[in-house]
């Protein structure tokens, strides 16, 4: 069975589908449809944010 892995748009280290640190940003414009989906190390993108964000479920950890 193979993994697809993906590139981390921040560290450009190898992050897998099945990793709980994957996650995905949907970029977009506002009106235009145009979108482009970045895939993140959980951890790099914490790391970039400023501590003030508030961060959501999404940002958990099981
Ligand atoms: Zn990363």
């Amino acid at each position: 069975m193979s993994v697809t892995v993906y590139s981390c748009a921040l560290c450009f280290d190898d992050v897998g589908e099945t990793d709980p640190e994957l996650l995905r940003l949907t970029v977009s414009r506002r009106l235009s449809e145009a979108q482009q989906e970045l895939f993140v190390h959980r951890t790099c993108l914490v790391a970039r944010l400023d501590p003030r964000v508030p961060l959501g479920q999404v940002f958990d950890v099981d």
